[in-house]
């Protein structure tokens, strides 16, 4: 499926894959996430996507051909196919396993020019998950277990690593623990956060979300954001929290809600309209 143009209907279009390299995997696409992402990267919201366009960073695949210089996957290994296709895998980054933030930018699986170094290589054309087969470095289509189920890992591939990252760096056994806004990173946060032995409380705006929150397993849930007086009520409570909501709220009542040395972890990214994140100093100083 390709977007021809900013704004643009999807169409069904032949693509051309891009050369094998020896490096190389190709693969079937099998299933394919939407991540908000991609409709922001559709519309154009961040001022850098190329078009035509083919979109889709969640991808669950299964290994058809391998390059010769490919060192562990096998033809029918089932993979996951990740909103990256390469980096330096040189750099301190890259060798701690974060080429996420590669110190010469990774390449997106199918960010162009406009991405700058994120789109040295152009991808855009034939990049994403949205297509049949795809062609990628082995070392960026990661080899799932062949008993997760495809609608599972597909949100698992972008979304739950977001959360995860936050979860792993930040939470452990015992820790009071916010998840804030509770969509689908906020519900995996939630799944995850529990994991890890975190006492979890959810925070939404409404009653709406509480049957879902308390499923995924949170041990209370909330409703107080956008309510500074409700957010009050929480004072000094968390060690943690892990905020998903994709806007720029005023994070002071989240500060007030930290116990001393309790850390805000913010996740999601906003429009490009809503990109200044500001705070003042004071109740950084003071809690
Ligand atoms: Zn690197
Ligand atoms: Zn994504």
């Amino acid at each position: 499926m390709v977007c021809p143009g900013k704004g643009e209907k999807l169409e069904l279009r032949d693509i051309t894959l891009p050369a094998m390299k020896p490096t190389m995997v190709e693969c079937e696409i099998l299933y394919n996430g939407l991540c908000h992402t991609d409709i922001h990267m559709k519309d154009n919201d961040w001022g850098i996507s190329n078009y035509p366009i083919v979109l889709g960073h969640e991808g669950v695949a299964r290994v058809t051909r391998v390059g010769v210089g490919c060192d562990h996957l096998q033809v029918g290994d089932l993979v996951g196919i990740t909103w990256c296709r390469d980096s330096c895998r040189k750099c301190d980054s890259c060798l701690a396993g974060r080429e996420n933030i590669c110190e010469t930018g990774y390449q997106g699986t199918y960010l162009g020019p406009a991405a700058g170094c994120w789109g040295k290589d152009p991808h855009h054309e034939h990049g994403g998950c949205m297509s049949k087969v795809m062609r990628i470095e082995e070392r960026f289509a990661i080899k799932l277990p062949e008993n997760l189920r495809p609608e599972v890992a597909c949100p698992l591939i972008c979304g739950g690593g977001t959360v995860f990252e936050a979860v792993v760096d930040y939470v452990s056994s015992g820790k009071s623990v916010a998840i804030a806004s509770i969509g689908g990173l906020g519900t995996a946060a939630i799944r995850f956060a529990k994991l890890f032995g975190g006492r979890v409380t959810a925070l939404s705006r409404n009653e709406s979300k509480r049957e879902k929150s308390l499923l995924a397993g949170a041990h209370e849930f909330v409703a107080c954001l956008g309510d500074a007086d409700k957010m009050g009520e929480l004072s000094g409570k968390f060690d943690v929290i892990i905020d998903t909501n994709p806007t720029n709220p005023d994070i002071g009542p989240y500060m007030g809600m930290l116990k001393f040395n309790g850390t805000y972890c913010k996740v999601g990214i906003p429009a490009a309209n809503d990109m200044n994140f500001t705070y003042a100093w004071i109740p950084t100083i003071f809690t």
